[in-house]
Order: structure tokens, then C-alpha cells, then sequence
């Protein structure tokens, strides 16, 4: 199966959630076994043989994929949550949203300096999530960090927000 069929089984709502956004749905490619294995397949050619030690999956629609990416990697999951919802200590890193502020968290001990990490979410828009992600990473001074996603949306040009030395993947351009 190709990325082109994966695309197709996207399903794209109009006006969600308002009027003017076309919301790019991966239910729909998740609830079909073929495309669900296929995708886990693709997602986990990217990153063999580059001793991936975690996956960081960004709440919630990073949780989908990210563990069985893991997995797939012989890797652990870490999940990175909103703000109050993980039990023990944590960092946080606050960002800009389009309207007012944002917070995520991770635990203080879910990542250490020998991690070669992969930052998972479902979709890059303007990189305003991501980005804050990264820098909350990048303060275990990991041996590198990769960041993924399953959907880019290269008109927002989220891309750019990060330093151009970091590897940017993602399998489905709009
Ligand atoms: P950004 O911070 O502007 O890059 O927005 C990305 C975040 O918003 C990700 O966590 C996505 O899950 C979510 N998001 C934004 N637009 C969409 C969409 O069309 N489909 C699914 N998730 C979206």
C-alpha cells in the first residue's frame, strides 16, 4: 500500500473546529486494519538502525501511533501531557496558540542524556506545539532528537519555526 492510498482514506472536515478550517481526520485511516498496519510499516522504516531509545508522543492524538512506533523500535513511550494530568514531577513549557496560552508536561525523570528521541504527533500546522515540545526535550540534553509527524500542512510553513538542523519527517503533505 502506498502513502498516496493512506492519503486517500483521510478524511477531511470542513468548517471543524470553525468555519474557514478544513480538519484533517486520521480516525478514518486508523479503523482500517490494512491502512493502520501500513502506516506503523512506513512510520518505523523512517527511523531503523538509528538506535532509537524513546518515543515522545504529544497529547492525545500523539498517543495513537507513538506507542506502537515504539514498539515497532524496541523502543519506550513517553507521553507528553496537558498541563495537571501527569501524577509525578514534572517540567512544563508554555507557548503561543492562537488564542492565548498553552502548557505541556513530561516527567522529570521520563528521558536522561544517553536518549535518542523521536517526537511524534499526528500533525505539524503551525509548529507552535511541536516547537514547544522540542524545547522541553531539549533540557534532558539528549543524544539527538528526531521530530515526526503523520501529516504535514506545508501551506502553514510550521516547518520553519524550528532550527534548520533538526530532521523534520512527515509521510503526508498537504
Ligand atoms: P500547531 O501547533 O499549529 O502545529 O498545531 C498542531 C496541533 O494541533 C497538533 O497537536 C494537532 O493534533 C492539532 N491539529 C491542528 N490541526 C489539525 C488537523 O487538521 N487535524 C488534526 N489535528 C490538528
Amino acid at each position: 500500500m502506498s502513502i498516496e492510498k493512506i492519503k486517500n482514506k483521510v478524511r477531511s472536515v470542513h468548517d471543524f473546529p470553525q468555519k474557514g478550517i478544513v480538519f484533517r481526520d486520521l480516525t478514518t485511516v486508523f479503523k482500517d486494519p490494512e491502512c493502520l498496519h501500513e502506516l506503523s510499516i512506513l512510520l518505523t522504516d523512517l527511523y531503523k538502525g538509528k538506535n532509537i531509545t524513546k518515543i515522545v508522543g504529544i497529547e492525545s492524538r500523539g498517543f495513537i501511533m507513538g506507542p506502537i512506533l515504539a514498539n515497532n523500535l524496541g523502543a519506550g513511550f513517553i507521553p507528553m501531557r496537558k498541563p495537571g494530568k501527569l501524577p509525578a514531577d514534572t517540567w512544563s513549557e508554555s507557548y503561543d496558540k492562537e488564542y492565548g496560552k498553552d502548557t505541556i508536561e513530561i516527567h522529570k525523570d521520563a528521558l536522561d542524556s544517553n536518549d535518542i528521541i523521536v517526537l511524534h504527533d499526528d500533525l505539524l500546522a503551525t509548529g507552535g506545539t511541536m516547537l514547544a515540545a522540542y524545547n522541553l526535550v531539549k533540557r534532558f540534553n539528549p543524544q539527538k532528537i528526531y521530530v515526526n509527524f503523520i501529516i504535514e500542512l506545508e501551506f502553514l510553513k510550521g516547518r520553519n519555526v524550528f532550527p534548520s538542523e533538526i530532521e523534520i519527517e512527515a509521510l503526508i503533505k498537504y
